[in-house]
């Protein structure tokens, strides 16, 4: 039976996990997985309860786990703890602990969403694009770094570090990914400039070699930020470096304009944890009033990418879609002319779409 791990975390972390799990329930109803749902308490709220936000039975359950849910950590009553025991620290700890290189952002527009956009309508409409980053390495993690004296000054510096093999292996889960999806791959890189992004790009395109339905092109991130900007619509997969992708990642997300809607996924092969973007929103805990469509599309994303089931993912996308379509719109989303529904009532409308 497939074991999925139930981290809620803080704030509105518990309410939009509570629509996750009504999501993966239906869909289980109708495609039979099977799935068992075991709590891992991560944050502040695991702080308070067992004195360490990651506590070591979580990592367990989460380590065993074939796909991790995460709601949201973190809140101004944990903000003086020591950093070594703050709620953020949980996810990171968990990203450690699973080696989970990849990270997915999928920046998709959803068309009566068009106008929460701050681009323009042609610009935007019918973008679908996902943004693959690398996660464990690269300047955030490379050796020496620091900060030293320096002829009567300092000196800073990190280091931008890629081997072989990691370059391979987030390569393969790019062409993987673009092969359920529109396949084609963009590596965005530094190629011109930096000998390690020219490793980079020599490894794409031999891996590459192993995945010809996929088209394969190349672009250095000033030009990618310019058309990520200009036309998004070019693109189907981008998969770049940790440091790259974390701007272009948050770049891309923007071109759908709510926050309340981006999933994300980080992945170690199947094994995978699936999480809204938004943190815990401490300002409308407790209200009933979240948005909880970021964690039912992280929802479509395991389904996809741990239970190898896009068509699951996707019936979980139409049904968001649709009730988008039919003027359902929590808070964050409201606009005139349209109905404002509670969190719980927004995750109901999309089970009912989806029996
Ligand atoms: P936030 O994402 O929690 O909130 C920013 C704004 O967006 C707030 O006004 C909030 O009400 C609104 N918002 C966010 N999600 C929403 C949703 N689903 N529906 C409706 N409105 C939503 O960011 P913040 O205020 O900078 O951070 C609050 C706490 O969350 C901090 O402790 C921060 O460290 C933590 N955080 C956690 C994560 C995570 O767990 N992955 C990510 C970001 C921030």
């Amino acid at each position: 039976m497939p074991l999925i791990a139930l981290c809620p975390g803080d704030g509105i972390g518990p309410e939009v996990t509570s629509e996750a799990v009504k999501i993966l329930k239906a869909i289980d109803e109708k495609h039979s997985f099977g799935f068992e749902f075991e709590d891992a308490p991560v944050g502040g709220t695991a702080y308070d309860e067992f004195g360490h936000p990651l506590p070591d039975k979580s990592l367990e359950i989460a380590q065993k786990a074939d796909a991790v849910f995460l709601g949201a950590v973190g809140g101004p009553k944990w903000e003086p703890l020591d950093i070594s025991v703050r709620p953020e620290k949980a996810l990171l700890g968990l990203r450690s602990a699973m080696d989970l290189y990849a990270n997915f952002r999928p920046a998709k527009l959803f068309s009566p969403l068009i106008d929460a956009s701050t681009l323009k309508r042609e610009v935007v409409e019918g973008v679908d694009l996902l943004v693959i980053r690398e996660l464990t390495g690269g300047i955030y993690f490379g050796e020496p770094r620091g900060v030293e004296d320096f002829e009567g000054g300092k000196r800073g510096f990190n280091t931008l570090v890629y081997t072989t093999p990691e370059i391979e292996r987030i390569a393969r889960v790019a062409f993987e990914a673009a092969i359920k999806r529109d396949k084609r791959v963009c590596s965005v890189d530094k190629a011109n400039v930096l000998e390690c992004t020219e490793l980079w790009r020599e490894v794409v395109i031999e891996v590459h070699k192993d995945y010809p339905q996929v088209e394969l092109s190349h672009m250095y991130v000033d030009n990618a930020t310019m058309q990520l900007i200009r036309n998004p619509k070019q693109f189907d997969v981008i998969v770049t470096t940790n440091m790259f992708g974390d701007i272009l990642s948050d770049a891309a997300a923007m071109l759908t304009g709510s926050l309340g809607m981006l999933p994300s996924a980080s992945l170690n092969g199947k094994k995978g944890m699936y999480e809204p973007v938004h943190g815990s929103a401490p300002d409308i805990a407790g209200e009933g009033i979240a948005n909880p469509l970021a964690s039912i599309l992280s929802v479509a994303m395991m389904l996809t990418y741990s239970f190898d089931n896009p068509q699951a993912g996707a019936e979980i996308e139409n049904a968001v879609a649709k009730v988008l379509d039919k003027g359902y719109r929590s808070a964050d989303i409201y606009s005139d002319g349209t109905q404002k529904v509670s969190t719980s009532e927004m995750g109901d409308l999309v089970v009912k779409e989806l029996s």
